[in-house]
């Protein structure tokens, strides 16, 4: 079944609604890019589903419980735990190093430096950012940096990715391996992604496509 899905959300912050009865659904281990213009209500889809944003009415539920329905604390333990976020810059902590920001927030949940250190090294590693590690962030390129912070995102094991434009700020070649990089680590840990991008280059390396248009989320199921 579904891991996380919403059924006819509507939010709106005045008189043109943000999301006008948006469905969405991701399985485990998915990555469904979340398209469209700007404006048309992706992160703010994006927010609903992650429990940031409290939709006026409709429903997302995560492991089969409705996110309405969990208590303040339970919802931000989950963004802690079950969650990860990835977005198109500032992520990073400057007065850290660039292993230090992986472990931080491992080091959040308790875990002692020298194994959250290990543990981030390894992540790391398959973005092919281990060299940096004892560089900080404005040491580093904006490539780089980039896969930083997704080693961070999936160093406590989420079960869903959050990635709001996540190349961004990348020229075409690093947006490309920061995109295959990503995709092969939650492919392998069985990680969803909700991609939200408005470049179809970036939109490639999902499996599916939804596209929100007004504030609707439309399914392009076997579009591809
Ligand atoms: P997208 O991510 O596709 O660019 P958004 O979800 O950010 O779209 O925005 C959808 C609409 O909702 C836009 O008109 C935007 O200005 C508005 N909106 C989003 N967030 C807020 C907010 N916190 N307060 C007021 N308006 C908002
Ligand atoms: P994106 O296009 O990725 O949504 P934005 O810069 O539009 O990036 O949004 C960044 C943050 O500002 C989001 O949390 C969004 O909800 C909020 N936001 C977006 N539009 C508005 C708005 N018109 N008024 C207030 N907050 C907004």
């Amino acid at each position: 079944g579904s891991l996380l899905m919403a059924d006819d959300l509507h939010k709106s912050y005045g008189p043109t609604p943000a999301l006008d009865g948006a469905e969405f659904s991701i399985h485990p281990g998915e990555v469904v890019a979340v398209m469209g213009p700007s404006g048309s209500g992706k992160s703010t889809l994006l927010h609903c589903l992650a429990g940031i944003v409290r939709p006026d009415s409709g429903s997302v539920h995560y492991g089969g419980r409705e996110l309405s329905a969990m208590s303040d604390s339970e919802r931000s333990s989950l963004r802690r735990g079950e969650f990860g976020f990835v977005f198109q810059f500032g992520q990073l902590v400057p007065e850290l190093t660039c292993v230090e920001n992986v472990a931080l927030p491992l080091r959040l949940n308790g875990v002692k430096r020298k194994e959250a250190e290990a543990r981030s090294l390894s992540w790391m590693e398959r973005l092919e950012v281990d060299a940096v590690a004892a560089k900080r962030p404005g040491e580093v390129s904006g490539g780089q940096g980039q896969r930083v912070a997704v080693a961070r995102s999936l160093v406590t094991g989420p079960r869903v990715l959050f990635a709001d434009e996540p190349t961004g700020a990348l020229d075409s070649l690093n947006g490309e391996r920061v995109m295959e990089l990503l995709t092969e680590a939650a492919r392998e840990t069985r990680t969803a992604v909700v991609l939200v991008t408005h470049e179809a280059r970036v939109a490639a390396y999902s499996d599916r496509e939804v596209v929100v248009r007004d504030g609707k989320a439309r399914d392009m199921a076997g579009a591809r």
